[in-house]
């Protein structure tokens, strides 16, 4: 299993062999990056911090890192889906990141739902939800952004610029205290 800094290193040499370059966004990125540690250890392979997994690999290899619609996306949208991997122009003008479209097609996505299902009916631990990062005890002075869409948190000094998750934009999150949600001022 790789740390964050092994699994930064990986990606950084695959951006560079592929011609990309790295989320501009700092705090982005390190979600990002922990969200990928996060999949390793549960699942045993790298798969999207963006989708869900369904801890079945065959089900999953499509959305390994980097998955199979990261170059496509790239290209047309100047990013891949999560904004990990973004191209030479978004690189220059982070302004530019947005929302990708999912295109991992849905028979496959249901299909790893319902391998998912399965595998929890069979007594499996699929563990916490992966979509939001963990908060440890440590963090909690830290501010917690919430997207207001689909419920995503993040610890981070200021909300991401997009949702990692459904790609809300940044505007679109709320300060997260505890049970108390407050509207970004
Ligand atoms: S969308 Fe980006 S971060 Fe997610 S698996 Fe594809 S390349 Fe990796």
């Amino acid at each position: 299993m790789r740390d964050k800094e092994e699994m930064l290193e990986y990606v950084k040499k695959d951006a560079e062999e592929s011609g990309y370059y790295l989320c501009p966004d700092q705090e982005l990125l390190d979600d990002l990056i922990e969200g990928l540690v996060k999949n390793e250890e549960r699942y045993g392979y790298a798969s999207c911090p963006c989708r869900e997994a369904s801890g079945v690999k065959t089900y999953d290899s499509d959305i390994i890192c980097p998955c199979e619609y990261r170059d496509i996306d790239v290209e047309e949208h100047g990013m891949c889906y999560c904004g990990l991997f973004v191209s030479k122009e978004v690189k220059e003008d982070p302004s530019k990141m947005g929302p990708v479209p999912e295109r991992r097609p849905t028979e496959a996505i249901e299909a790893a739902l319902e391998a998912k299902e399965s595998k929890e009916e069979g007594g499996v631990e699929t563990g916490e939800d992966e979509r939001s990062p963990p908060i440890s005890s440590s963090e909690e002075d830290i501010t917690v952004w919430r997207c207001t869409v689909c419920g995503y948190l993040a610890a981070r000094e200021n909300p991401p610029p997009v949702c990692p998750i459904c790609k809300a934009k940044a505007e679109r999150f709320e300060r997260f205290e505890g049970s108390k949600v407050d509207k970004r001022s």
